[in-house]
C-alpha cells in the first residue's frame, strides 16, 4: 500500500483528493491546520482505517514518522477574499510550506507535487495561456502575496528536482467548483448560487465581460491523479478551456436556480483578471486528460450541495 501525505487536506480539492486516494487503495495522511478549511470536510473519512487527520501549520517544521511515498502540498489560502484578509501566512505557506514539505520528500524520497495556480499567468496578454506563458503579475498589488508565492514555490519546486533530484510535479489549476466550495468564500461560483437560490441580486463585478472558465472538481482530481502517475516534471495546466463571460456565467446560474435575482454591477477589484483559460493541449497530449463535465451538469451538482447546506 503507498502513503501519500496531503497538505491542505481539509480544504475543498484537498479534501476530495483525499477521498479519491483512499479509494484508489492509498493510505491518506491529510496535514491540515484548518485555516479556510474545515474538519467537516473529512469528517466521513475518519471512520476509515487508512485515513490520519493531523491538525498542523505545514510553515513549522513537520515530522512525519512514516514511510512517505507521495507528497501533494495543498495547503494555501485560494480564495481572494482569504489571501487578501491573511497574505502573510499566504505567503508563509507557499516559500516556507514548500520548502518544509520539498526537504521532507527529499528525506523519505516521496514523489512530490504542488498545487501551482492559473495566477501564476496574473492579468495575461496571451489568450488561451500555454504553460510556456510567463505572466503578467503584479508583485505589489492585492493578489501579489498569492501569486508571487505560487511562482515562488515553482522555483523552489524545480531547484529540488534539478539540484537535489527530487522527482516533483507542479500542477497550474485553473477556477474549480463543486460541492464542498465555503458558501462564504468570496469567489464568483459561490457567490452567485447562494445569492441565486435565496433570489437575492447577483454581483458581479466590473462590466462582468472579464473571462473565467470553470472545472468541475472530479475532472480536475482525474487530471491531478494522471499528471501524479506521469513522469512530467514542467508545470501542466489542468482547467476547462469553456471560456465564459461573468455575465454569461450568472445568467447560467440564474436559468439553472430559476431565480428571480436581478443582475447588479460593483466595482471590479483592483489587478482582477480580464481574461482566464487554460491551454490544454499539453494534458491532452501527455496525460490523455480532458474535463467530462460541461458547466450545466457540474453547476446542477453544486446547486444540489448548496441547496443541502
Ligand atoms: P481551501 O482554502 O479550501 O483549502 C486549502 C486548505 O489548506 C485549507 O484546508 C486550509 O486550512 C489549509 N491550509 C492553509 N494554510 C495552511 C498551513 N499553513 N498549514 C496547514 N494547512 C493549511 O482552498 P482550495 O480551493 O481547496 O485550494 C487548494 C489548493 O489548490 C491551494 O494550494 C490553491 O492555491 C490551489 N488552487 C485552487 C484553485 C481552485 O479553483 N480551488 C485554483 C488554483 C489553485
Ligand atoms: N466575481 C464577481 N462577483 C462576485 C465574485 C466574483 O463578478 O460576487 C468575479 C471576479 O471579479 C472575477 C471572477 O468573478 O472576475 C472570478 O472570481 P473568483 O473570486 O471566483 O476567482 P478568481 O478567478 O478571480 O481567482
Amino acid at each position: 500500500m503507498k502513503t501519500v501525505l496531503i497538505t491542505g487536506g481539509a480544504g475543498f480539492l484537498g479534501s476530495h483528493l483525499c477521498e479519491f486516494l483512499l479509494d484508489k487503495g492509498f493510505r491518506v495522511l491529510c496535514m491540515d491546520n484548518l485555516i479556510t478549511g474545515k474538519e467537516s470536510n473529512i469528517e466521513n473519512l475518519k471512520e476509515n482505517k487508512n485515513f490520519k487527520f493531523i491538525n498542523h501549520n505545514v510553515s513549522e517544521h513537520i515530522n512525519v514518522e512514516e514511510d512517505l511515498d507521495y507528497i501533494m502540498h495543498f495547503a494555501s489560502p485560494a480564495s481572494p477574499i482569504d489571501y487578501q484578509k491573511i497574505p502573510i501566512q499566504t505567503l508563509k505557506v507557499g516559500s516556507l510550506g514548500t520548502h518544509n514539505t520539498l526537504g521532507l520528500a527529499l528525506a523519505k524520497k516521496a514523489i512530490y507535487m504542488i498545487a501551482s495556480t492559473s495566477e501564476v499567468y496574473g492579468d495575461p496578454q496571451v489568450n488561451p495561456q500555454p504553460e510556456s506563458y510567463w505572466g503578467n503579475v503584479n508583485p505589489v498589488g492585492p493578489r501579489g502575496c498569492y501569486d508571487e508565492a505560487k511562482r515562488f514555490s515553482e522555483a523552489l519546486v524545480t531547484a529540488y528536482h534539478n539540484i537535489h533530484k527530487v522527482d516533483t510535479r507542479i500542477v497550474r489549476i485553473f477556477n474549480t467548483y463543486g460541492p464542498r466550495m465555503r458558501k462564504d468564500d468570496g469567489r464568483a461560483v459561490p457567490n452567485f448560487l447562494t445569492q441565486a437560490l435565496n433570489n437575492e441580486p447577483i454581483t458581479v463585478y466590473g462590466d462582468g465581460k472579464q473571462t473565467r472558465s470553470f472545472c468541475y472538481v472530479s475532472d480536475l482530481i482525474e487530471g491531478i491523479y494522471r499528471l501524479l502517475m506521469s513522469n512530467i516534471n514542467d508545470p501542466v495546466n489542468i482547467g476547462n478551456p469553456e471560456e465564459y463571460t461573468l455575465i454569461e456565467f450568472a445568467e447560467k446560474i440564474k436559468e439553472l436556480t430559476q431565480a428571480k435575482s436581478e443582475i447588479t454591477f460593483k466595482e471590479l477589484p483592483v489587478d482582477d483578471p480580464l481574461i482566464r483559460c487554460p491551454d490544454i493541449t499539453k494534458a491532452k497530449k501527455e496525460l490523455g486528460w480532458e474535463p467530462k463535465f460541461g458547466l450545466e451538469e457540474g453547476l446542477k451538482n453544486t446547486i444540489e450541495f448548496f441547496k443541502k447546506s
